[in-house]
């Protein structure tokens, strides 16, 4: 389970309800601060944190806890409602299809896992079916090329790159338009990893998008930033329609909390949980919730 040590605080402070003979407003409070100083310890924004408590009480005053409604349930349900609308970007993520071509463009820092995604997509939606491909449009970094070669070779998808090309917009229409008319339907365009300061680089994603007018571009993030995940976003949407979030690194990241939390403009896809290439889990608030509250 991702960001255990959050969810059991959760878990604790939400048992105080059960555990408590009487639920007096002061138990009621002492559960809803409990819940905001877990959320601070796993690093989410105070302000978020500070929504969040408004929205607790908010829906408890709107339920007006009268006689005849069970209040452990009423607190139960506000604390879940308001930790969803926090994870809710508020609309639904891309959903390939098969059958059609799906352009996925990967960006990302250097170094937050994004390679290493592009293979465990692939994977996860060849299980599913879907006929994959991956292009390696990442001229920067040496070795690049051929860490996605190996990667794609160990989850048996095809690989389009060019060596000796330094034009990733060269390499990246050339490797999409060769596996559209191969009759591919998920084709992965792996580009450069940047540095923050990087703004060459941040051109160079704006044009490979520009170019191959990918119908997702997914946002590759390390959890372990913590709240800095903010700042990276927001420099990443300015430049390009970013349209997916998937955020690596979750296991062995107690933090993980205020990068999922910050992410959230943009709907979180996947989870990463490991170096595997079948480590990465599908994100769905909900679900998430319930895991997280046990
Ligand atoms: P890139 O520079 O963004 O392409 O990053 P890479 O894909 O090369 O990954 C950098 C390092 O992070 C590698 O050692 C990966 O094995 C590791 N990595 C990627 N995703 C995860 C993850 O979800 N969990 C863990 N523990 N390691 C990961």
């Amino acid at each position: 389970m991702v960001l255990g040590d959050l969810g059991s605080k959760l878990v604790d402070a939400l048992g105080k309800l059960q555990s408590s003979m009487l639920l007096d407003d002061g138990i009621i409070n002492q559960v809803i601060k409990d819940i905001c100083l877990a959320l601070i310890q796993a690093d989410v924004n105070i302000q978020q944190v500070n929504e969040l408590r408004q929205s607790i009480k908010r829906s408890l005053d709107a339920n007006a806890i009268a006689a005849g409604h069970n209040k452990r349930v009423l607190v139960r349900q506000a604390v879940v409602e308001a930790l969803s609308k926090m994870f809710d970007p508020g609309h639904p993520p891309f959903q390939p299809k098969r059958g059609r071509t799906n352009i996925i463009m990967f960006v990302g820092l250097q170094g937050s896992g994004k390679t290493t995604t592009v293979a465990k997509y692939a994977n996860f939606y060849k299980k599913k079916g879907f006929k994959c491909a991956v292009v390696c449009a990442d001229t920067f970094r040496a070795g690049a090329f051929s860490q996605l070669q190996q990667n794609a070779a160990k989850v048996r998808v095809p690989f389009y790159g060019e060596q000796e090309n330094k034009d990733p917009v060269a390499i990246a229409l050339a490797g999409v338009r060769m596996f559209t008319e191969e009759g591919f339907d998920l084709i992965i365009v792996d580009t450069s990893g940047r540095h923050m300061q990087d703004t060459e680089l941040f051109e160079e994603m704006k044009q490979v998008a520009d170019a191959i007018h990918p119908n997702d571009i997914v946002f590759v993030m390390d959890s372990s930033i913590g709240q800095a995940a903010h700042d990276q976003a927001l420099a990443f949407r300015q430049k390009v329609n970013i349209t997916s979030v998937v955020v690596t690194k979750l296991d062995g990241h107690a933090k993980g909390g205020g990068a999922l939390v910050a992410a959230t403009q943009s709907p979180i896809v996947f989870l990463g949980v490991g170096e595997g290439f079948d480590q990465m889990e599908l994100f769905n608030t909900h679900s998430f919730i319930s895991r997280l509250l046990g």
